[in-house]
């Protein structure tokens, strides 16, 4: 008989945690873990499997909970601040009016969303040192990670995703990205059977960003017409390989002088070879070949 799904989507997104916390390195020993909850699901499933991974992991760490109040008109503070209450978390809420200041300097009609994310991204990295946390957790999903990507190919002209765990404030604090293995439409499974009280996220009337919404989109749809596409997306980024890029700055780094010959009969040609098959029926593999590798034009 199968499981319910929520304990199922449960307990993949509590492997997907631990799998990117290990991957990454993300958590040390006596860490002191500040968790940014917006209110969202992403944020709240977050806190929740961190919790959960505080109690059996080998490692000691501490959580503490934190929201931005940034003053826009209606905001629930007390929905959020019940929930922390009755949970037992660890929780501050901190006021601080950016709304204000965004809507002052940013002309109507424009997206406040760079702005305000800059000014919320300061206050956290303030607030972490008033409460003497060397680590700020943040609930970026594998879905937001596969968005950027594009985004950044796309507009940026850069072939760059989201960091896992990066240096902070200069350096002062480790930045981690516990959920980055984690599937958005899980999360949303996950955080609807949790009934987690959902904050409105559309209160600063700021329209959402646009081409991160048709990338989102795109993307979805791809899945759609050929489902595990993202997956494979993700797995791509775990399967980098430089010699096939084009930044001299990166090979003078690794010492290309050519690129290495490829492994034959190794798992990653293997996995290269089921990637292939899931995105092209009936795709025939050239052993050691990329899906942009062309062999008949060399
Ligand atoms: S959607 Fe609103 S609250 Fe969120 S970053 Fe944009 S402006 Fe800020």
């Amino acid at each position: 008989m199968s499981e319910p799904i929520p304990h199922a989507v449960h307990r993949k997104l509590a492997r997907a945690v631990g799998r990117a916390v290990t991957d990454f390195g993300m958590i040390e020993e006596g860490d002191r873990i500040m968790v940014a909850v917006s209110g969202g699901k992403d944020s709240y499933t977050m806190l929740h499997l961190l919790r959960e991974l505080a109690r059996k992991a080998p490692v000691r760490f501490t959580l503490h909970a934190v929201n931005v109040d940034q003053g826009h008109p209606g905001f629930p503070a007390e929905r959020l601040t019940s929930y922390m209450t009755r949970e037992g978390y660890d929780f501050r809420m901190v006021r601080e009016d950016t709304y204000t200041i965004v809507k002052e300097k940013i002309p109507e009609g424009k997206t406040y969303c760079s702005l305000c994310s800059r000014l919320r991204r300061g206050i956290l990295y303030r607030v972490a040192h008033e409460l003497e946390c060397n680590v700020i957790a943040l609930g970026h999903h594998r879905d937001d990670v596969l968005q950027t990507l594009l985004l950044n190919l796309m507009f940026a002209g850069q072939l760059a995703a989201m960091p896992p765990k990066l240096a902070g404030d200069g350096g002062a604090l480790r930045v981690i990205r516990p959920l980055v293995y984690a599937a958005e439409e899980e999360i949303q499974a996950f955080s609807d059977a949790q009934g987690f009280p959902i904050l409105p996220c559309d209160l600063c009337g700021s329209q959402s960003d646009l081409q991160r919404k048709i990338v989102g989109e795109m993307i979805s749809d791809w899945e759609r017409k050929r489902p595990g596409t993202k997956a494979i997306m993700l797995a791509a980024l775990q399967n980098v390989r430089p010699s096939h890029l084009l930044d001299r700055r990166l090979w003078s780094a690794l010492g290309l002088e050519v690129a290495p010959a490829e492994p034959v009969d190794s798992e990653d040609a293997r996995d290269a070879e089921r990637a292939e098959r899931a995105l092209i029926p009936g795709a025939r593999l050239v052993r050691g070949a990329s899906l942009d590798d062309d062999a008949s034009t060399a």
